[in-house]
């Protein structure tokens, strides 16, 4: 049993929609698009919004959304059909499906022969007119053209120029104050029983490898309104934990934030942090908060991780892991990309030195190496993956970080592969 669930009980009259996570639950509670639509559906008087995952519900309504965090998920979308007998065919089914999330919010190409919408940008803006045309519908066909009008629609075949849509004051919306978790949970559901906090949409920096930077304006919430929804969330859901959701955590009150979550006695987690935005200061709150492991992403190399729009100086992750280490972290995760444009093997024997000499300096260091796969719409979108450099470099890496006994774990190239495939489909 899920606690708490929004408690509605179908009556006649009643529409029903299915908010659908391609893979396992442990991933999907958290994961905020659903938690979104799901509060947000069931705040209309008229509608039920159920949850399902990969392993768990059965799709029951006529009108369902995807959202996609990953492109290797469009596998599970097909499992999910079949399994629940919807044709894949759009024209041969009566349900209307519709489809959100980052990934195809970046390219559309690659499901658009199987999705009848997308929903483009900030869902709050979108999903109350969607409802609202869904209701008054004659066929599905009308729906489809009466929708393609709304900025953040695009409907396959109909809408001519795709919109992304924008909401200006993230405080005007509500929050997703209902957040379902199993009353026992595994150790797959890494934050275990934590309330997810959304501080900020956008991030004001500009990885070129990045999508985030060119889709969205930042947008913060206000402390006041952060501060609300600690208290209502914590109070509905009973947790003690929270994670904050942000992509870099470059909120302006961020310390505010952490000051306050500790004077009400809460843990906390934030995630990978840019180093600009570090100081011992917020080094020492995290710490407070029962934060056990900081993750970092230097990337590659120092002269590379320039040119890939991530200025930042190896001094200044080698000042984070050393104050790190003063102020008692156990552990740092850093993440690394093999695969980058115009990355040499010179390159390669650079990074090497780097993750040694941060190792030095932190010995507790998970290091992460993955295939660098280059997104739609980003400056780096048209970089070829190559399979066969990839693996040059991985070899020279497992050579020279064995040699000095540093175990590192390398993601799958061939994963990678099939995701650019994916991700590229035209
Ligand atoms: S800091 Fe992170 S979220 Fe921001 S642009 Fe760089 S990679 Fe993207």
């Amino acid at each position: 049993m899920d606690f708490p669930l929004i408690n509605k009980s179908w009556k006649k009259g009643m529409n029903t929609f299915d908010i659908i996570f391609p893979n396992k639950k442990f991933g999907g509670s958290y994961n905020l698009g659903v938690l979104i639509i799901y509060n947000l559906i069931n705040n209309f008087p008229n509608w039920i919004c159920n949850r399902i995952f990969l392993d768990e519900g059965k799709i029951t309504s006529k009108i369902l959304g995807f959202t996609f965090q990953y492109e290797l998920d469009y596998h599970n979308f097909f499992k999910l059909l079949e399994k629940n007998n919807i044709p894949k065919n759009k024209n041969e089914r009566e349900q209307i499906i519709l489809a959100g999330g980052p990934y195809v919010n970046a390219n559309q190409k690659a499901l658009q022969d199987y999705i009848d919408l997308f929903v483009l940008g900030d869902s709050e803006e979108i999903m109350p007119q969607l409802l609202k045309a869904y209701e008054e519908r004659k066929d599905k066909q009308s729906f489809l053209k009466s929708v393609s009008k709304i900025e953040g629609v695009f409907v396959p075949g109909i809408t001519k120029e795709v919109k992304y849509a924008c909401v200006e004051d993230l405080d005007k919306l509500p929050y997703p104050l209902y957040q379902p978790l199993p009353e026992k949970i595994s150790k797959e559901y890494v934050f275990g029983k934590a309330f997810i906090l959304e501080v900020e949409r956008g991030c004001p920096f500009r990885c070129k490898f990045c999508p985030m930077p060119l889709r969205r304006k930042v947008k913060h919430r206000s402390l006041e309104n952060i501060k609300k929804i600690i208290v209502e969330g914590i109070k509905i859901n009973k947790r003690k934990k929270v994670v904050i959701y942000t992509p870099s955590f470059a909120h302006p009150q961020r310390k505010e934030i952490l000051k306050y979550l500790l004077s009400k006695n809460l843990e906390f987690s934030v995630p990978s942090i840019r180093m600009e935005i570090v100081d011992k200061e917020l080094m020492n709150l995290i710490k407070k908060g029962g934060q056990k492991t900081l993750t970092i992403a230097p990337e590659c190399n120092e002269e590379l991780r320039f040119k890939i729009g991530k200025s930042i100086r190896d001094k200044a992750y080698f000042n984070f892991v050393e104050l790190a280490k003063e102020i008692g972290f156990p552990k740092i995760k850093a993440y690394f990309m093999i695969g980058i444009p115009e990355q040499t093997d010179k390159d390669i024997k650079e990074m090497i030195i780097l993750i040694k000499e941060l190792k030095k300096r932190f010995n507790n260091l998970y290091i992460s190496i993955n295939p660098f796969v280059p997104k739609p719409k980003t400056e780096l979108e048209k970089h070829e993956f190559n399979i066969k450099t990839l693996k040059n470099q991985a070899k020279l890496l497992k050579k020279e970080l064995y040699k000095e006994k540093i175990n590192f774990k390398l993601s799958s190239i061939k994963s990678a592969y099939k995701e650019w495939e994916l991700s590229h489909k035209s």
